[in-house]
């Protein structure tokens, strides 16, 4: 099988689009894998699919222009937690130069085939071509991610706009008169009509209870917006037609109940129910938080960090996942362990997620090192993963736009951001990586956190309360010992 790394640049060649897709003009029409697909998925009883395509789904129907998905009497959400996250980007809008440049050529296309007497359009088009390329270059060419509210304050970024704006509305007006000329033109002129509307959005930074963030690639600029909050849209979906909802995850509850999650998607007569796991934690397995080591934010976490994991790696003959909170702890990691191990390493971003944790499985003694992606959603049994190793508790970075937003949004309702957003985020989070775990019931291991504040801090109590009852130590021979005996085939 052939895998495709998930940055490849062929991945938008074959990626269908609202913008790309040509529908009945396209000439593979009868034949297309994709329409195929649709039309199976229209006419069958259970259509199972992810969180994207439900809620792809769910926007389109929103426009009117179509659908994905049948109707349906029953959803079931599994992994209910990510939902909110995934369901605030498809409640809310982006505008970005690629999609803008994608158009300018189409136009030019159109200006060399069926509009060859439009010399003026494939002119604007040009013009709006070099006005987007001349936006991103007001900015850095390292990729960066920020506040849009605060960065469209700049005048260099104003009058960029506003002139992409002026030749966004001539070429629209010319478009508009050549109208019915060609499906092809027809068609950019709808795109046109949306970006146009996209932008003003995004240029109308003042409304509240959004957050506006920006994103670049060393080519590209994204604008975005995004609802602080789905409570009120997703209430409205669900009372708009009569049918049932399930919400499962095994990370739904944060210190024992479910009332942040149904206040977050606005479910407020959810009936809620939490069943005990089958897995017997005090026996299968033992939580180290070590006693002697820096906070995170010492210069000496590092090395204490490879010191306290070295001994546990080498007693567990690999069999272990290392997961970081951030991409410069795992390069650290990455460049140091080497000289101090002979197991293989694994290294996320060197190949595709899927590839790395088969190598991962058919290896058997190897020490995988992740961020996001491998904290939740990897299921690796028995006893080729038997320590899972997290560096800190993962709070979101402070410079995330969409929490800076929630903590402000928190702060002006007069709540504690940090009990209202940042903490229970770090939870739901946390206790996604330490299930990578225990998967099954003769499954056995070490979990190590070595964050010191999941002891030393009031909120820690949270975190341990939210975990599985694992048996807990802060001897870092105990947990060798336990690995020793696990190994022996004598768990303790
Ligand atoms: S109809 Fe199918 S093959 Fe043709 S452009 Fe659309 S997705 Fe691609």
């Amino acid at each position: 099988m052939t895998y495709i790394p998930e940055d490849s640049k062929a991945l938008p060649y074959v990626t269908s689009t609202t913008d790309n897709c040509l529908g009945k003009d396209c000439p593979d029409f009868d034949e297309c894998y994709l329409l195929k697909a649709r039309k199976k998925a229209m006419n069958a009883d259970l259509v199972v699919v992810n969180h994207h395509l439900f809620f792809a789904d769910m926007a389109l129907k929103d426009t009117g222009f179509g659908e994905l998905l049948p109707a349906m009497d029953v959803v079931v959400f599994d992994e209910a937690h990510q939902i909110p996250d995934i369901a605030s980007d498809y409640f809310g809008e982006t505008f970005s130069s690629g999609i803008l440049l994608d158009l300018c050529r189409d136009i030019d296309m159109a200006c060399k085939t069926e509009l060859r007497d439009h010399p003026q359009l494939a002119k604007t088009a040009d013009k709006l071509a070099t006005l987007v390329k001349d936006w991103r270059l007001l900015l850095p060419e390292d990729p960066q991610k920020g506040n849009w509210r605060d960065l469209y304050q700049r005048p260099d970024q104003k009058l960029a706009l506003s002139r992409i704006g002026d030749v966004m509305q001539m070429t629209y007006q010319i478009l508009k008169s050549s109208l019915g000329r060609s499906d092809q033109v027809d068609h950019c002129y709808e795109r046109m009509a949306q970006l146009k509307s996209r932008l003003e959005k995004l240029l109308d930074v003042e409304r509240s209870g959004i957050s506006f963030w920006y994103e670049t690639t060393k080519r590209q600029i994204s604008l975005h917006y995004t609802p602080l909050s789905i409570a009120d849209k997703f209430a409205a979906v669900v009372a708009d037609v009569p049918r049932s909802w399930v919400f499962t995850s095994a990370t739904l509850s944060v210190d024992g109940g479910f009332a942040h999650f149904t206040r977050e998607m606005g479910l407020h007569s959810a009936k809620t129910l939490q069943l005990d796991s089958p897995f017997d934690y005090a026996t299968q397995s033992l939580l180290l938080v070590p006693r002697y080591i820096p906070e995170p934010t010492d210069k000496q976490f590092g090395a204490a960090l490879l010191q306290l994991a070295l001994p546990l790696i080498e007693q567990n003959q690999g069999r272990c996942f290392f997961l970081f909170t951030s991409h410069r702890m795992l390069q650290w990691m990455a460049n140091e362990l080497p000289n101090h191990t002979n197991l293989p390493l694994l290294v996320q971003g060197t190949t595709s997620k899927r590839l790395l944790l088969e190598q991962f499985v058919e290896l058997k003694h190897a020490v995988l090192l992740g961020t996001g992606s491998f904290w939740e959603g990897v299921d690796v049994r028995g006893d080729t993963l038997s320590c899972v190793i997290i560096d800190k508790l993962p709070f979101a970075s402070p410079d995330e736009p969409l929490l800076q937003a929630r903590v402000e949004e928190a702060k002006q309702q007069g709540v504690d951001p940090f009990a209202a957003v940042q903490l229970p985020q770090a939870v739901i989070t946390l206790k996604q990586g330490v299930g990578r775990l225990i998967r099954d019931v003769t499954d056995q291991g070490v979990l190590v956190i070595a964050d010191n504040r999941l002891v030393t801090r009031p909120y820690g109590e949270v975190f341990l309360k939210s975990l599985p009852p694992m048996r807990r130590t802060r001897d870092a021979k105990q947990a060798i010992e336990f690995l020793q005996q696990m190994h022996a085939g004598s768990p303790t």
